[in-house]
């Protein structure tokens, strides 16, 4: 069996990190190093490593994902037109990625530059 990511600790309690927000699909801890003043990242339980990886079968946890970012977003009071968030998935190293633990990023707190880096 591979090991597990860091994503997979967090879920576990293995590694503290307090949620923001879960429920049966993902979970939703602050980045450990934020690139904004609201910086949140939403994790799938299932361990899908990208979501170019993600097959038919989940659908549900996709979904899940987005929904659980809106909810983070009104949780945290940043989802009206006005202040504003986004979400960004970092697919593959040339994209950033660094985890192989599908997870959506939600920054928020300051105008965000577009197009992105
Ligand atoms: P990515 O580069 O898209 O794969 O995103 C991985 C993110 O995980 C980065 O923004 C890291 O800062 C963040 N990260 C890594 N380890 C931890 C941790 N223990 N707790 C919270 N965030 C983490």
């Amino acid at each position: 069996m591979s090991e597990k990511t860091i994503f997979q600790k967090i879920i576990d309690r293995e590694i503290p990190a307090p949620l923001v927000y879960e429920d049966e699909f993902c979970v939703a801890f602050n980045d450990i190093s934020p690139q904004a003043p609201i910086h949140v990242l939403i994790v799938p339980r299932k361990v899908i490593p990208r979501v170019g990886a993600a097959e038919q079968d989940d659908q549900a946890t996709l979904g899940a994902l987005l929904l659980a970012a809106g909810a983070v977003a009104r949780k945290l009071g940043v989802d009206s037109r006005e202040k504003g968030f986004r979400l960004a998935i970092n697919n593959g190293v040339d994209a950033g990625e660094t985890v192989p633990h599908l997870h959506v990023h939600l920054l928020a707190g300051r105008p965000l530059d577009w197009p992105p880096g």
